[in-house]
């Protein structure tokens, strides 16, 4: 039900691209792990989050014309305390100001730094291809995906044996067992979330795009930690 609100109120503002908020919204509802994500509109509010959250955390620009973050000087890792996350806030606003003149910046979005010690980034998507349909797809993620081009596809609905076969058809497969001396990964949480992803296309016809890079994961579990979604 919160998923088809928040498709609701973004359509009827004549959007098509949610926010990172609005997209880790929706996988929320669908039960796939997010980072807790909160708006702050000023740097003072920026600072209370942080510190109700706990530090360190990540800050981030919130736009709906800002399409890679990072790109525009948009994410601040390992803020550390108050007084930083009010300079960062300051900070970030201006660059990006700067950096893409008019673009709508609504404020800037606190969350936890997600501290996997070994943790691999991952890329789980949805691309619309014009004679299959939604097609799911899982690879290496970060911000470095370009290069990487690392895409294993699967049409939906997925089940356990598909994910896993997705999962093994990627390169970023091998770094997922034991790696550099890092322990494997827990691998169902990826398969639980490539299963819920499959859910969620079967269940919203809105979806046409969905990146959730990176999801990280470790020996622990995974978890989003930024998403985009282009609905239709
Ligand atoms: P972009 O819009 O540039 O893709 P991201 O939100 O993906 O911005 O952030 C860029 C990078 O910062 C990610 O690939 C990841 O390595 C790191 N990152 C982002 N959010 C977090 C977080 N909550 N915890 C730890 N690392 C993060
Ligand atoms: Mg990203």
């Amino acid at each position: 039900e919160g998923a088809r609100l928040v498709i609701e109120t973004v359509l009827a503002e004549r959007r098509n691209v949610l926010t990172e908020m609005e997209s880790k919204t929706l996988l929320a509802a669908f039960h796939i792990p997010v980072t807790r994500t909160l708006l702050a509109r000023s740097a003072h509010e920026a600072m209370m989050i942080g510190t109700q959250m706990g530090f360190p955390v990540v800050l981030k620009i919130d736009s709906p014309d800002v399409a890679h973050k990072s790109d525009v000087g948009g994410v601040a890792l390992d803020v550390h305390n108050g007084s930083n996350a009010r300079d960062a806030y300051t900070d970030m606003v201006q660059r990006v100001a700067r950096l893409q003149p008019g673009a709508r910046i609504n404020g800037v979005t606190v969350q936890p730094m997600v501290r996997a010690r070994r943790g691999r980034e991952i890329n789980i998507g949805v691309v619309t291809d014009d004679p299959f349909g939604p097609v799911i797809t899982f690879g290496a993620g970060g911000t470095m995906i370009e290069l990487i081009n690392d895409r294993a596809m699967e049409l939906p609905p997925l089940n356990q044996f598909l994910a896993r076969r997705l999962i093994d058809r990627s390169r970023v497969a091998e770094v997922l067992g034991e790696w550099r001396g890092a322990p494997a990964v827990r691998r169902e949480a990826l398969e639980q979330i490539l299963l819920r992803v499959s859910e969620m296309v079967c269940a919203l016809p809105q979806l046409r795009e969905m990146d959730i890079n990176p999801v990280i994961v470790d020996e622990r579990g995974a978890v989003a930690v930024d998403a985009r979604i282009v609905i239709h």
